[in-house]
């Protein structure tokens, strides 16, 4: 092992250390002014995607007309299948914006992540079918029900949709590959899968999670005006004007009417790359990706992807022999073994050794690290999630921006715009939440305080029974 003190590291390697330090903050900082010309380049690109279908950012229509009353009420299924986990949940909402969630869930294989997409939704569907005889049958699993129980599939990737309880895939995303399911309808796929279990219940609609996450948080909150996943994806919805969506003109709905649009966001700047920063690391992801030129914006933000841009900053200064000099460095050397949760405990680590992440290294790649070399990475840690935040700051100035949300704004203590946010970075990162706020001020200035992010409803859960529920009221209504 090498020696922690001062006279222990050689000198060489921590000046090394310092100019890469210069280099990376050069690499990944942004100013105020870079930001509001991401910005400006961002309302382009989502107006872009409201005029016409199959733009960069796809601006999808989903269906969801306009807000929860918050009186919403019964008895509801959901499926979420997002980036990791498959989630069953049964949702009671209880018609005063107040609900109940009982829930299983199952941590997704990289296996079925891969194989046939069918099988896929098959096991959604067993997962939800054993759910069902668990919670609604005897004690034989016989369910006896008078209808069928109605529910909302969460499936977070972009899908066209033509209307609720349908979704043609357009790309898998968040490093999904399953083959067989982009161009197909994945509603009716798993609807096929459910009708091999026989299972008692009726997929009311398809939803995204920040559609889910929209829909949610107004439920029990009024100021919500976007709903943003910062997860292993990251992405955002919001509700628009009829009027304002050129591409579905054709449908004839009255032009006061509003609809939720599932952004993809995540797809911003994939194309051309001209407005992103984007360094030889987030190249390097994105080309070696299962999707590559697809998701750029995304690949800069998601918990999927931060650790492993950390990972492969420390990979280039082993090479460059600035790092862990003389030690074994293989367990480092796979990719997307460093988790992003490891960047928030460099980031968090309480000591003034760093003793968290001495720990961190030794226990899980079995390397001994200097305390100058610690100090680096915590530094490194901050450049990628303060960048991650201000980029996400920028998607959310897009929108605001767009609908002219701080227009009406005189007195930022007492008016809100409300961003209902979910996802692990969000909830999870130390100072995420902070820097996305403070990303806000640097583009908008002092106004920009009354933007406040908080963490949403479960989105995936309450907000597809909710949508479920908004879309029964409205068949029962008679609008199709
Ligand atoms: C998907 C979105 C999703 C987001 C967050 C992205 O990869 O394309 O549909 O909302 O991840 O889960
Ligand atoms: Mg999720």
């Amino acid at each position: 092992t090498r020696r922690e003190d001062e006279s222990g590291t050689p000198s060489a390697n921590k000046k090394d250390m310092a100019d890469y330090l210069v280099k990376f903050e050069k690499q990944f900082t942004l100013t105020p002014q870079r930001m509001r010309m991401i910005v400006d380049s961002f309302i382009e690109v989502l107006e872009r995607g409201l005029e016409k279908k199959g733009e960069e950012v796809p601006m999808l229509p989903t269906y969801v007309f306009g807000w929860p009353t918050g009186q919403e009420k019964g008895s509801y299924l959901a499926v979420d299948l997002g980036g990791t986990n498959l989630r069953v949940c049964h949702v009671e909402l209880e018609g005063d914006g107040r609900f109940e969630v009982t829930q299983t869930k199952f941590r997704l294989t990289e296996e079925q992540k891969h194989a046939d997409a069918q099988g896929l939704f098959d096991f959604c569907a067993e997962c939800l079918d054993n759910f069902v005889k668990d919670n609604f049958g005897d004690d034989d699993g016989k369910v006896e029900l008078d209808e069928p129980l109605p529910m909302g599939f969460t499936f977070s990737y972009p899908c066209e949709q033509d209307r609720i309880d349908h979704g043609v895939l357009i790309r898998w995303t968040k490093g999904f590959g399953a083959p067989g399911a982009e161009g197909e309808d994945c509603a009716a796929m798993f609807k096929k899968s459910l009708q091999k279990y026989n299972t008692p219940v009726e997929m009311v609609a398809l939803i995204n999670d920040t559609t889910g996450t929209l829909i949610a948080s107004s439920y029990v909150d009024q100021a919500t005006k976007a709903g943003i996943i910062f997860g292993t994806g990251c992405n955002a919805a919001y509700m628009e004007k009829v009027a304002n969506i050129p591409k579905i003109k054709h449908l004839n709905l009255p032009e006061d009417a509003e609809m939720a649009i599932n952004c993809e966001w995540g797809a911003f700047d994939s194309t051309t790359h001209e407005h992103l920063p984007r360094t030889s690391y987030d190249i390097h992801i994105d080309e070696t990706s299962n999707k590559p030129g697809e998701q750029a914006f995304e690949k800069m933000i998601a918990g999927l992807y931060l650790g492993e841009i950390f990972r492969l900053i420390m990979c280039e200064l082993i090479d460059e022999g600035v790092l862990f000099l003389g030690q074994e460095t293989y367990k480092v050397e796979k990719p997307f073994v460093f988790d992003t949760a490891f960047l928030s405990l460099i980031e968090s680590d309480p000591t003034d050794e760093l003793l968290t992440v001495t720990g961190l290294f030794a226990h899980f790649f079995s390397l001994d690290t200097t305390i100058a070399e610690r100090q680096f990475m915590r530094r490194l840690a901050i450049l990628i999630g303060t960048r991650a935040a201000r980029l996400s700051a920028c998607g959310i100035a897009a929108i605001v921006s767009k609908q002219a949300l701080l227009d009406d704004i005189t007195d930022v203590k007492k008016q809100t715009v409300g961003i209902a946010t979910d996802g692990s970075l969000y909830n999870k990162y130390p100072k995420f939440p902070q820097r996305l706020e403070e990303g806000l001020v640097d583009i908008f200035g002092e106004k920009g305080r009354a933007i406040k992010t908080y963490h949403a409803e479960d989105g995936s859960g309450v907000g597809a029974a909710v949508i479920a529920a908004m879309t029964k009221a409205r068949k029962a209504a008679g609008y199709a």
